[in-house]
């Protein structure tokens, strides 16, 4: 099978025809990328672009502290250092990978049409014979006033990336999950004090990380309470916060707010053209398969469920097994 043909467009633009494009970098981008480099389909993987907070390159992986639940790292990893993993190994078999995002997909053609850069010219940039959705699934915000602009001025949902910058001042993290418990323990090592606001009195996250962040002398707790509004002109200093049982609202002063409210998949690309479940998520069958032959979708974008680093990985390779599969069947019926 060839890996990939040359194509010359009409209007002299070059672009190429490929057997596999990836999009995502996560767990699910990159195992599918490792698969199909080893089955010889030279994939091209658009990995995302550094700026962006939804999907950046390695995904959400990127935004963690310490992984201790990736079977293979008996000591923990960070989620940079395991994606930088991931990606060396996709790199070694030959896979390709872009620091490019997706602008726009036709999967209404033969072969699909995948844009990069802008959305309406007329060619796509690249055409995909099959096409593997890994594009995962990003932080939700709470939408209180204030929230957007204080974002990367105090309010932040990444405590890895913005840890530091709150050495030694009060912060406070809003969610009652896993995420929230790992920000809140990663964030005590920096701040003066991390005070978690919750909006019910029972926690969502696992026992193990409750009884840690219990334990930690630089957490409290603020239960039944809502952030209401996000307070700062150039800085966040305040957080207005309503208890919901009595209705009292009072001014919380911090610097910084880490908002760990949980996460939504990246599908707005696919809108109109693959069915989603009333929560945005792509629907799969039978393995990763979609609604479209030829089309296959990995990892947090179809899964919210699971939403682990192994189980994102796991589908990836699925992914491209039936990728190659698929791609077999496409061969055979031209023969
Ligand atoms: P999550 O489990 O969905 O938790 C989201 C939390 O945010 C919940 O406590 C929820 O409150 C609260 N919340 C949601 N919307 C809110 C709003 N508008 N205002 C205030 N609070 C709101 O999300 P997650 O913590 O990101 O975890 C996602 C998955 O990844 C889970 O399966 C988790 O186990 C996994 N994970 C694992 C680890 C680890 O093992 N180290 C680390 C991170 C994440 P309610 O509880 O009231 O719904």
């Amino acid at each position: 099978m060839h890996s990939d043909l040359g194509l010359a467009t009409t209007d002299g633009v070059d672009t190429r025809l490929r057997n596999v494009v990836i999009l995502g970098s996560g767990p699910a981008g990159l195992t599918a990328a490792i698969y199909a480099a080893r089955a010889d389909l030279a994939p091209l993987v658009l990995e995302g672009e550094p700026a962006s907070t939804s999907d950046q390159p390695g995904g959400q992986l990127m935004l963690t502290t310490e992984v201790e639940n990736y079977p293979g790292f008996p000591e923990g990893i960070t989620g940079p250092e395991l994606m930088d993993h991931f990606r060396a190994q996709a790199l070694r078999f030959g896979a390709e990978v872009l620091t490019q995002k997706a602008s726009r997909v036709d999967l209404s053609r033969r072969p699909f049409g995948i844009w990069v850069g802008d959305p309406q010219a007329s060619e796509a940039t690249f055409l995909a014979r099959s096409l593997t959705i890994a594009t995962g699934a990003r932080s939700l915000m709470l939408d209180v006033p204030g929230e957007a602009g204080l974002l990367g001025h105090g309010v932040s949902t990444c405590a890895t990336c913005d840890g530091f910058f709150f050495r030694d001042q009060p912060i406070a993290v809003v969610g009652g999950g896993d995420s929230a418990l790992e920000e809140a323990i990663f964030l005590s090592k920096f701040a003066s004090s991390v005070l978690l606001i919750h909006r019910r009195k029972e926690l969502r996250a696992s026992k193990i990380m409750q009884d840690r962040a219990m334990a930690n002398p630089k957490i409290s707790f603020l239960w039944d309470s809502v952030v209401e509004e996000m307070i700062g002109e150039q800085r966040l200093r305040a957080l207005r916060v309503r208890d919901v049982l009595t209705g009292n609202v009072s001014e919380v002063a911090v610097n910084g707010c880490f908002v760990a409210i949980g996460h939504a998949p990246n599908t707005a690309l696919f809108a109109g053209q693959l069915a989603q479940s009333k929560d945005g998520y792509l629907l799969t069958h039978d393995g990763t398969t979609t609604d479209i032959p030829g089309v296959f979708a990995c990892g947090d974008v179809q899964d919210h469920v699971y939403r682990q680093a192994i189980t994102a990985a796991g589908s990836g390779c699925m992914a491209a097994i039936d990728v190659e599969r698929y791609l077999e069947s496409l061969a055979d019926s031209a023969r």
